[in-house]
């Protein structure tokens, strides 16, 4: 079967948010019901027998992307969110983005050290945001198995600062550069 064309659904948007970066729009693909199951389909097919109990996804583009895999997967989701926005109790990380820095919130009982984890979403750039959530499945005690992105932003060698952090499996559907 000829490898869906991914593409054609993302638009780039030059100097958003800021000059300089060019924004990866999903929109249209999310909003395309063939091109959005054949994302979810094709991350979740490539982690189908690695035995996730858990997906992880950082706000708010990995939680469109990472609930979905989850579900084909049979496992659970964990959103990963912005300082204060979680009710109960958490453990955070900070993190560089490709513009700016933040921190990721998951709830203190959100994994266990039985967890099997799959890390998803839409894109990775410098590996910043995927990093800070590879070091809270750490925290836990759980098994990070694999990272699933929709788009790689290969020039700015986001499998360096991952490899740095973890041997994990990288999986992207779309390399950039
Ligand atoms: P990183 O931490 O530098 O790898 O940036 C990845 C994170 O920033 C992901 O959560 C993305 O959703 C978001 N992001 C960075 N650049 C873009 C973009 O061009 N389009 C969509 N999301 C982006």
């Amino acid at each position: 079967m000829a490898a869906y064309d991914f593409e054609r659904l993302i638009v780039d948007i030059p100097d958003y948010p800021e000059p300089g970066v060019v924004f990866k729009d999903i929109t249209p693909l999310l909003a395309d019901s063939e091109g959005f199951a054949a994302v979810v389909d094709a991350i979740a097919d490539h982690f189908k027998d690695a035995g996730i109990t858990k997906v992880i996804g950082a706000e708010a583009r990995g939680f469109m992307v990472g609930a979905p895999v989850a579900r084909r997967l049979d496992a659970g989701f964990v959103p990963a969110r912005k300082p204060g926005k979680l009710p109960r109790e958490t453990v955070s990380e900070s993190y560089a983005l490709e513009y700016g820095t933040d921190a990721l919130e998951v709830h203190a009982d959100a994994l266990s050290s039985d967890d099997v984890v799959l890390l998803v979403d839409d894109l990775v750039a410098t590996g910043g945001t995927a990093v800070a959530q590879a070091h809270l499945v750490e925290r836990f005690g759980a098994r990070l198995a694999g990272m699933g992105f929709l788009m790689e932003l290969a020039f700015l060698d986001p499998r360096s600062a991952i490899a740095e952090a973890s041997d994990v499996e990288v999986f992207s559907l779309v390399k950039v550069g």
